[in-house]
């Protein structure tokens, strides 16, 4: 047997301004073998394709990998590219390949195209035929409808966020595939949509009562042996398409009654646990959180975590701007968006200090820039190999790169988009997290497996940007009647 490896991944924050290129896809893009030699044994969901198939012994032909992480739409000359180039692929294969293995993120968009992971699937079978077979690794925060089922043989979704089990959804779509490949099972799927829609905020699945929900998913598969596979995708609120929110996926064994029995169930349970779901009473206003960061750090034995979570571009400076009108030191803010600075401080040189207008630059959403006077403690270019649990051993270019400290106030700069998450930020510059009073990060729910032991306390701050606690602020067109909380109270 012989499989096609491929990966088209973007997270479309629709609201952001502008698109993400060809060249935002190009950072990081393998093609061909280097799919192959580069993500082996990676924490990624080709990883766990390639991981399965070795064990199974079964060839693998690389096509491509190209992805943006969570960015503004897809250009529409990114989307054409990228498709073509798999479809081309796929097509000079033909006859060769007894199916494809694909990662898709499942909330791809492009200015026109909402449904665009179902068009990905879409033209690869109007070129292999609608029998042709895909298996296809999503991302939690995908936002599913139909039209991804009807050009996919099976879909499995990440079960954790963090996506720590980026790997192993990998290997779940690889088996489900090369078992129907072999006769040995015949996987139909449904999917049902309990009509909600949750800030990424709230989507961490160790948190009650998603945790509970899926438990329920796990149990649904012990009891069941005709169901093959349950995936509870969270959705990505910040992209204003029709499916967007929950969706549960199932895959049975031959079985649509059972899979849409267990979809049905699955998402009425999160329907009637909408409320507990969606806790607004977690998040804070800027001068509210700070002030009891501040408060708390009084009498704290390690780091106060701020998480200013509606940040999409890595680069607001509220909760910044307020640490620094109230004089509190020991504070690293790590991996924060501008290219500008970071090139400013390369010039300047390590030891010298430079004054600059910090961030707040990519959106008027951003909180504008901050003037800072700061000491160059490095600069230069940073690439490394990621070692944190989330897309482990996957090698990343952060670009021009700097440490700044701004009187006490620790700022990494970078030049390219990429969340703080793990301890990469600290060691890569010598810093060790017990050394600071408060941590000052942009991520939703993936720095929870690393700076949950390490915080005292983790402060949840709402700020009037791209990917606020409160949807209701947004100015969603395309979000059908009767969604929760948007379109229905
Ligand atoms: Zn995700």
């Amino acid at each position: 047997m012989r499989l096609a490896i491929a990966g088209f991944s973007l997270e479309s924050v629709t609201f952001l301004p502008g698109v993400t290129g060809v060249p935002d896809f190009e950072h990081g893009a393998r093609r061909g073998q280097s799919v192959i030699q580069g993500l082996t044994g990676t924490n990624t969901a080709i990883g766990g394709f390639l991981d399965v198939c070795a064990a199974e012994r079964v060839e693998t032909v690389g096509i491509l990998d190209a992805g943006a992480g969570a960015a503004a739409a897809a250009s529409e000359a990114a989307f054409d590219k990228y498709v073509a180039e798999i479809v081309a692929g796929l097509v000079a294969l033909w006859g060769r390949i007894d199916g494809l293995l694909i990662h898709l993120h499942g909330a791809l968009a492009t200015p026109s195209r909402r449904q665009a992971d179902a068009d990905v699937l879409g033209a690869i079978g109007a070129a292999m035929g609608a029998e042709f077979p895909v298996g296809v690794a999503m991302d939690l925060h995908g936002n599913l409808g139909q039209a991804v089922l009807d050009h996919a043989t099976v879909i499995a979704g990440y079960h954790k966020s963090p996506h720590t089990d980026m790997a192993t959804t990998g290997m779940r779509a690889a088996r489900l595939l090369i078992r129907a490949l072999r006769g040995e099972t015949k996987p139909v799927m449904a999917i049902a949509k309990p009509g909600l829609m949750l800030p990424s905020i709230f989507s961490a699945t160790m948190l009650e009562p998603l945790a509970g929900i899926m438990r329920q998913a796990r149990a649904w598969e012990t009891r069941e042996t005709r169901i093959l596979d349950i995936s509870v995708f969270c959705g990505f609120a910040y992209a204003d398409v029709p499916d967007c929110g929950m969706a549960v996926v199932v895959v049975a064994d031959g079985e649509p009654a059972l899979a849409a029995r267990a979809a049905d169930d699955l998402a009425n349970q999160a329907r009637l646990l909408r409320f507990q779901l969606y806790k607004e009473e977690l998040v804070m206003s800027v001068a509210a959180g700070v002030e009891q960061a501040l408060a708390l750090a009084k009498s704290a034995a390690k780091p106060i975590l701020l998480l200013e979570h509606a940040d999409r571009l890595n680069d607001s400076t509220y909760v910044l701007r307020a640490l620094i009108e109230r004089g509190a030191k020991r504070v690293y803010a790590p991996f924060m968006f501008d290219p500008e600075v970071a090139a400013a401080a390369i010039r300047a040189g390590e030891g010298a200090t430079i004054t600059v207008d910090f961030a707040g630059k990519t959106s008027p959403q951003a909180g504008g820039p901050v003037r800072l006077t700061a000491r160059v403690l490095y600069a230069g270019r940073k690439v490394f190999n990621i070692t944190g649990p989330l897309k482990t051993g996957s090698q990343i270019d952060l670009g021009e790169t700097a440490l700044l400290d701004a009187g006490g106030i620790l700022i990494s700069v970078v030049s390219v988009q990429w969340s703080a998450i793990d301890r990469d930020c600290f060691d890569q510059f010598g810093l060790r997290p017990e050394d600071f009073a408060f941590i000052l990060l942009r991520s939703k729910t993936h720095f929870r497996e690393v700076y949950t032991p390490l915080a005292e306390a983790i402060i949840i701050i709402d700020t009037p940007d791209w990917g606020p606690a409160d949807l209701k602020t947004l100015p969603y067109r395309h979000i059908p009647p009767g969604v929760f909380p948007v379109t229905q109270a």
